[in-house]
């Protein structure tokens, strides 16, 4: 299924360019933009509340447009695209294209423009944390990231307690799985997955030892990045019965892009040692 709504050809004088007289005189924008979302509960109930109204989006697009300043067109159609999706929830993906007719070029041209596409990813984080409150301290950081326009917490699964590994002497960990729809890049998330542990308060004194936060990246859709700081697949999920376990809870068949079995069956090949207690039996 692939439903859209179009906006053709919508003109906005604004004042982005990097050039100074750009930014002062000003010219006109053309828009085009379309927006993905599903419309049949629209299409049942004959209800604009179950749609996205697109003269508001027209509004939004003039408002954003006019309000903001930007060298680039790369710059407006990007931050346009995310507060778009922020704005009007039901939205999926956007398509958007920002043509510059008058710019300042010194030969014959139609227009030009950028076009770009961003969309809403899932994608799985696994929490961890054996120091203070931990079930505190995990909730909050959901609760903050809940919090934070470019995120939406899908599913969390309950919260699982395990001994630690690593053979380091310290407390059992305490773990859950989060599934984070998310607008931010896999590097922007990794950052502000970091910003979460620090504010709280995590320390990183010994390899596998105590922390107070951990956020892991497990699946980011379907994607596989391989860059010195990030690997998605996480690389040590499919040996970590503490991501599994709670990971199987909210998405059993959830399928790893790479060894191409789900959830169940990557847990079935573990022979698992340690013990697990949900949180609330304690
Ligand atoms: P950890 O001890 O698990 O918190 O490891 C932290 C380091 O792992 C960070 O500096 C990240 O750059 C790196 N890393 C690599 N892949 C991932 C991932 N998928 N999620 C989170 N951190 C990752």
């Amino acid at each position: 299924m692939k439903d859209e709504i179009i906006i053709s050809g919508l003109k906005v004088f604004a004042w982005h360019g990097v050039y100074e007289e750009e930014q002062e005189k000003g010219q006109n924008f053309i828009i085009n933009a379309r927006l993905a979302l599903d419309t049949s509960q629209a299409g049942a109930t004959d209800s604009l509340e179950d749609s996205v109204d697109y003269a508001k989006v027209c509004l939004f697009i003039n408002d954003f447009m006019r309000i903001n300043r930007f060298n680039l067109i790369e710059a407006v159609a990007n931050q346009m695209a995310r507060k778009i999706m922020v704005r009007f929830p039901m939205t999926q993906s956007v398509e958007l294209e920002i043509m510059k007719p008058e710019a300042p070029i010194p030969v014959p041209f139609e227009t030009v423009s950028v076009k770009i596409e961003r969309s809403w990813h899932r994608t799985y984080i696994a929490t961890g944390s054996n120091m203070g409150d931990s079930e505190d301290i995990i909730s909050n950081a959901i609760a903050n990231l809940d919090a934070d326009e470019n995120c939406r917490v899908f599913k969390t699964s309950k919260v699982y307690r395990s001994k630690p590994y690593g053979g380091v002497e310290q407390d059992d960990y305490y773990n859950s799985v989060i599934c984070l729809d998310t607008l931010y890049s896999p590097i922007e998330l990794l950052t502000r997955l970091q910003e979460e542990e620090k504010e709280a308060g995590r320390e990183r004194l010994v390899k596998w030892g105590p922390r107070t936060l951990d956020l892991d990246i497990i699946y980011y859709d379907d994607l596989i990045v391989e860059r010195d700081h990030l690997r998605i697949p996480h690389v040590d999920m499919s040996n970590r019965d503490f991501v599994l376990l709670p990971l199987s809870e909210i998405a059993p068949y959830k399928r790893h892009p790479i060894l191409g079995l789900n959830t169940l069956e990557l847990l079935a090949r573990l022979k698992t040692s340690f013990v697990y207690t949900m949180k609330e039996e304690e």
